[in-house]
């Protein structure tokens, strides 16, 4: 039977409801996260409210990391479980997995962010009852987290004991991170559990109140206690007919959160009780509708049309930017996205060049003040940055290939996956030799000031970044006397199926461009903002190093297109390797499969890849290479590219709209819209494809509708394929907030700002005052202009 179903939305609802309309405890770990709930400060994996094996219950707080243990690496510790309950009916705990269902449906409104199930269970005695969950995490109010339970007897009756409360007998994987904490009941109605990470002492409390409703308003529960759980326990005679229903409110504070005025655990104990009985007085409903208007804010203007030949597009650009949102901690500038966002363990809270190449674009245009606060956090891991940096020999700032707090430095782990040759953990090279990510961070600081003009924002941390990344990479190069040139050797570029390598394209060219905007600033800051440059000085002595940046990168070698067929080498040694049949890998169900029959060090030695990396380099700096560059070198890397990271498929589909390629595109695109919505049902298993879903997000905008930044100017060039009629979304762009309806036959450019704004419309300037409509046979040649009105 199939599981999922996408098409249940209809009316006001169409497109935006994703379901499961069959239960398989096997294929838990799927709707756990892509049913996930959220609002950036908390991440709610969606378990069912009873338990079965295999299930992953994860409640995580942005930036609360903890080290278990010394052998371990920093990570988001899971927090008590506040949506379990055990229902005991008849003397036997209530699974699906005994008795039989019917009516099965899981469904999460992207909308609104509430998730309900609903089902008709019967047990072995025959006895059957009308089951509802619902639940939301409230995008109003951050810390609270509601659930409705309600069970409905059919024609019998039956005793029932529901079980509900806070439950910290939870680990991540088996590493636990917390201390036994004060269990307390307030009122016989409030229960609060409070936790203390080992390492990091950042306090946990957990506060719930519940509320029986209609029929049954009479019952009193009782408390019970256990290790690291507090529950309050209700018991019934259940009526036919006569439905039982319980209203949990729960919130969770930490000692760590920016909107509290105190880091006292007494402190923030009492006053998540004020805030519960607050909050738990309104009930479902209300909270319900305050949770929708924000959402609603938010999707007012987030929202992308798009009519295309199957809905499905619709409602994954709208599961993408679900995710986005509920990932992000916008409510708090020291913390990052994780590579799974708050949805799972996989990669542990940690956040990589997956914000800022994939995801940040989405913010920078749809929600700067966001992106702003994403970007603040790098300046942050500055901290980090100059002590691996140091650590490392070389000066400025070097970002850790992956991080978790401002203190925390490298947090990569050193082991990974096994090596099928030798039996032992591979050696994970990344949190030593890869380090574009260092480049990676400066481009977005600037791509995001050249689309929104911020310039305190630079004046208060971009410029410093700018300039202290500029200093690390001229530390970073190597003399090489037979080529007269500097080179950067030992890296990891994009593609981590090449380790060791030395010149990597997309590295060095990033490299020298961040030193080249370095030297920009510097010399701009110096003549129109020199008690900036002075204070930036006083910290990082940028004017020591400009002499040596300017002459390092000027003298730092690339890698140039081939004369015979402009492919640019991936790096010194990639086009010598030897090529190997990749059929089979290409068509693969589940990514990684080379590694069943290769080890790394094997496939190090081929003219294989795991993601873009060229191909990526041609879509940062478009500016830089020709359209035939572009189509040379994705038609010779494209072949050899497995696809292994979910990155791979945006930039890829992207660029393959550029060069027209638009069934190729259009086909990556479904792929990569297939990672966590599509058949296979384990690819989510630990937590969501973040930077994929940004990556969606650009394929649409940045890609099919041809809104790019290039240069520090804005162009628009659609390169719609057929498959997709029209697209309508808004972008802000400088000051102002710009409306763009397109299809194949014209597209119409709205500025709803004051400023006029310059830009470059299919290979001509314009300047968009109010409305331009232009229009244009798509379909046989873009740049053939038939009428512009301005
Ligand atoms: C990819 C990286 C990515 C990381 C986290 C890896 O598999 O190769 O590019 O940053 O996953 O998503």
């Amino acid at each position: 039977m199939k599981q999922m179903n996408y098409n249940k939305g209809t009316g006001k609802c169409l497109n935006w409801i994703i379901s499961e309309e069959h239960f398989l405890p096997k294929f838990q770990g799927k709707c756990e996260t892509i049913f996930c709930l959220g609002n950036g400060y908390m991440g709610l994996r969606s378990a069912t409210e009873e338990s079965y094996v295999g299930q992953v219950r994860n409640c995580f707080i942005a930036g609360t990391f903890n080290k278990s243990a010394d052998n371990e690496v920093t990570e988001l510790p899971n927090a008590a479980d506040m949506i379990g309950l055990d229902i005991i009916i008849d003397g036997d705990r209530f699974s699906l997995e005994r008795g039989t269902f019917s009516n099965y449906d899981r469904s999460l409104n992207l909308k609104t962010g509430e998730l309900i199930r609903t089902f008709n269970w019967k047990n072995s005695d025959g006895k059957e009852f009308q089951f509802t969950f619902k639940r939301f995490v409230s995008l109003a109010e951050r810390h609270t987290l509601v659930c409705h339970f309600q069970i409905k007897p059919i024609n019998c009756q039956a005793d029932i004991i529901v079980k509900s409360g806070i439950n910290g007998q939870v680990s991540n994987s088996g590493a636990q991170h917390f201390e036994e904490g004060e269990k307390r009941v307030f009122d016989k109605e409030y229960i609060q559990m409070t936790q203390l990470t080992n390492q990091s002492r950042i306090s946990f409390i957990h506060t719930s109140h519940h509320k029986i409703s209609n029929n049954y308003s009479e019952l009193n529960p009782r408390f019970e206690l256990d290790r690291r759980k507090i529950l309050t326990v209700f018991e019934a005679k259940l009526d036919d007919g006569q439905a039982f229903e319980l209203t949990k409110v729960s919130n969770l504070f930490t000692s760590q959160d920016n909107d509290i005025s105190s880091v006292n655990a007494n402190d923030i104990q009492k006053f998540a009780l004020e805030q519960l009985k607050i909050q738990s007085k309104k009930g479902y409903n209300q909270l319900l509708e305050e949770n929708i208007l924000a959402w609603e804010e938010r999707w007012n203007f987030m929202d992308i049309k798009i009519e295309s030949d199957n809905d499905f597009n619709q409602l994954a650009i709208r599961f993408a930017q679900y995710h986005l949102f509920i990932m992000t901690p916008k409510h708090d500038n020291r913390f990052g996205i994780g590579a799974k966002g708050l949805s799972g363990e996989g990669y542990k809270g940690h956040s990589f060049w997956d914000t800022e190449i994939f995801i940040l674009p989405f913010f920078t245009y749809t929600f700067p003040e966001i992106a702003k606060s994403l970007l603040i956090y790098r300046h942050y891991i500055l901290k980090s940055a100059r002590m691996k940096a140091k650590e490392n020999g070389y000066a400025g700032a070097m970002y850790p290939w992956e991080s978790a707090l401002s203190e925390d430095g490298e947090v990569t782990p050193v082991w990974g996956a096994i090596d099928i040759i030798t039996g032992k953990a591979t050696k994970i090279w990344s949190g030593f030799i890869e380090q574009h990510i260092t480049a990676d961070v400066a481009f977005a600081v600037w791509q995001y000031y050249m689309i929104t003009d911020d310039h305190s924002f630079m004046e208060d941390y971009g410029y410093e970044i700018i300039l202290d990344t500029g200093i690390f990479w001229a530390s970073r190069l190597d003399w090489d006397k037979n080529s007269n040139s500097y080179h950067i050797k030992d890296i990891i570029g994009p593609d981590e199926y090449k380790e060791h390598i030395n010149n990597d394209a997309f590295t060095n060219y990033m490299a020298k461009w961040c030193m080249e905007n370095c030297l920009y600033y510097a010399e701009y800051l110096k003549k129109e903002q020199p008690e900036i440059y002075q204070r930036i000085n006083e910290k990082i002595e940028i004017e020591n190093y400009l002499a040596t940046i300017k002459e390092k990168s000027g003298k730092l070698f690339l890698p140039a297109p081939r004369d015979e067929d402009l492919v640019i080498p991936q790096d010194d040694t990639y086009l010598n390797k030897p090529t190997i049949n990749l059929s089979q890998y290409k068509s693969q169900k589940h990514v990684g499969s080379i590694f069943r029959d290769f080890n790394l060090d094997q496939i190090n030695g081929m003219q294989v890849s795991k993601q873009a990396s060229v191909v990526m380099l041609m879509y940062l700096l478009e500016h830089k290479f020709s359209h035939d560059i572009k189509e040379a070198n994705f038609k010779y890397y494209e072949p050899k590219t497995l696809h292994d990271s979910s990155l791979s498929l945006s930039t890829h589909a992207i660029i393959a709209a550029d060069i027209n390629h638009l069934d190729l595109s259009y086909s990556l695109f479904q792929r990569a819209a297939n990672i966590d919505l599509g058949p296979n049902m384990s690819t989510s298993d630990h937590g969501i494809h973040a930077a994929s879903l940004g990556g969606i997000w650009q394929i649409i905008v940045n890609g099919y509708a041809g809104i790019r930044m290039v240069g520090g100017k804005l162009r628009i060039s659609p390169n719609m394929p057929p498959e997709i009629k029209t697209l309508s979304f808004s972008i802000n762009w400088k000051s102002s907030v710009l409306k763009i309806e397109l299809d194949h036959q014209k597209i119409i450019l709205s500025n709803l700002g004051e400023d006029n704004v310059q830009l470059d419309l299919m290979g001509t300037d314009v300047s968009l005052q109010k409305e331009i409509v232009h229009e244009y046979h798509y379909a046989l040649s873009k740049t053939t202009i038939v009428e512009q009105n301005s």
